[in-house]
């Protein structure tokens, strides 16, 4: 199959942790990866934000990413990029000429315009089926954020509208086709696949690599493995608020009064720039609660770590924190697990499913530090329990989450979807109003 993915701010080949480089580029990077494997013709569109990157990047057989020209090639926050997807289809339209792709794969809803625009000018005599994947619904954002989401207005009535106008949908959990059924989308085009877990980089079995000891600019980075306490507790994300990080710092004195106070918390993402990294208003907010609980001996902050130090620093810790408000998926603990390392959870979104409780972790209340400490607390007190926990993580993460499966079960989308609108033949209904 030919394939076209397209993720306007998410490129598979970006250094991950920044505020807008997480799930959605290792999503995209896998996944390609895979299908490519499995014998398809993979292109990757994505926004060229760098005037050095080439406009063509061959990452593997049958797998190349395509830097599109779409405003300005710099580095633009993804909630300022909607005026530019117009452009971005237009790009994908030329690269394809006569040449279409038999299936769009577009992740996050502006990538979805995008996608439909360029298979409306398609210049096929079918039309192209698009397949979308929101990895993040605008619905859910505001109902947790309020006024701090920051997201175009447009995005209330834009994402429902690619939601009902994609050719199939494939969520990532339960939980999103609940959300998606709320906006007006048919469930019966809905599918899930999961996202996954790169076992041979995630792995539970050998001793954990050495983590790169320098950040990007040359500066000497604390020590990502050697401990410097009894217990240590590991948070990884992108350093928004929405990620909860504070929460597990609030529980450090929870944790203290239940008598661990020999406890380290180590926090990875944000910035791999040491100096851009104290610039980080989330970094300050994060080293104020710290400071004002007291606890700021106890809390290091690494800030962006690139991938092959992510394993070894997993298995350096007893206990993955994942906290978020919300999380559409979350695939730090799909990443913990297969570490075999227990996951304290909150119970939203696609950790609901993923973290098994009891299981392979501990779910917790969201918003509740709390709650955060007495699980903490339970499994540092246990360690044959964190060890069982450990060894049923990785179990769940081998036989649900590998890429493998979840390239198989996305191929399985594409062909009932192209099966379908080969029976149909219809177009798409042009989008009142807007001109992108
Ligand atoms: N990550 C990383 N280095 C960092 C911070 C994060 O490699 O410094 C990776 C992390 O291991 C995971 C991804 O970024 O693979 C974050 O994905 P997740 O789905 O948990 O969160 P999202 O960013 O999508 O909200």
């Amino acid at each position: 199959m030919k394939i076209s993915m397209v993720s306007e701010h998410a490129s598979p080949l970006a250094a991950l942790g920044g505020v807008d480089a997480g799930g959605q580029n290792v999503h995209v990077a896998a996944l390609s990866s895979n299908l490519a494997r499995r014998g398809h013709h993979v292109t990757v569109y994505t926004r060229r934000d760098d005037p050095d990157l080439p406009a063509r990047v061959p990452v593997e057989r049958g797998l190349t990413v395509v830097h599109v020209d779409a405003g300005p090639p710099t580095h633009i926050s993804k909630d300022d990029l909607l005026p530019f997807m117009g452009q971005l289809a237009n790009g994908i339209c030329q690269d394809w000429g006569k040449n279409v792709p038999d299936v769009v794969h577009a992740h996050f809803w502006m990538s979805g315009l995008a996608a439909l625009q360029a298979a409306g000018r398609a210049k096929g005599s079918e039309p192209v089926p698009v397949v979308q994947t929101f990895h993040a619904l605008g619905s859910v954002k505001r109902r947790h954020q309020g006024a701090a989401d920051t997201s175009p207005a447009a995005r209330a009535w834009l994402e429902p509208w690619v939601g009902r106008t994609a050719d199939w949908i494939v969520a990532t959990c339960p939980d999103e086709v609940f959300e998606l059924k709320a906006l007006g989308i048919d469930p019966a085009k809905v599918s899930i696949a999961p996202c996954g877990v790169d076992l041979e980089l995630f792995n539970g079995n050998s001793d954990g690599g050495a983590a790169a000891d320098l950040y990007r600019d040359g500066k000497a980075r604390p020590s990502a493995v050697a401990r410097t306490r009894k217990y240590r507790i590991l948070s990884v994300g992108r350093l928004v608020p929405r990620k909860g990080v504070d929460l597990v710092i609030q529980s450090l004195p929870l944790l203290a009064d239940a008598g661990f106070d020999d406890v380290e918390l180590l926090i990875v993402g944000g910035s791999g720039d040491a100096l851009a990294l104290e610039d980080d208003p989330e970094v300050q907010r994060l080293r104020a609660t710290a400071r004002d609980l007291g606890v700021s001996d106890q809390v290091t902050m690494l800030g962006q770590l690139p991938r092959d130090a992510m394993p070894g620093i997993f298995r350096s810790s007893d206990v993955v924190a994942c906290t978020p408000w919300y999380e559409p998926f979350g695939i730090v603990p799909l990443e913990a697990m297969a570490c075999g390392v227990p996951v304290v959870a909150a119970a939203v979104g696609g950790l609901r499913e993923t973290v098994e409780d009891h299981g392979t972790g501990l779910h917790v209340p969201p918003r509740d530090p709390e709650a955060i400490a007495a699980a903490i607390a339970e499994l540092l007190g246990d360690p044959a329990l964190r060890v069982e926990m450990g060894r049923a993580g990785i179990r769940r993460a081998r036989s649900r989450y590998s890429w493998e499966r979840v390239a198989a079960d996305t191929e399985k989308a594409y062909r009932s979807v192209l099966a379908a609108t080969q029976r149909a033949g219809e177009g798409y209904e042009p989008l009142e109003g807007v001109v992108l």
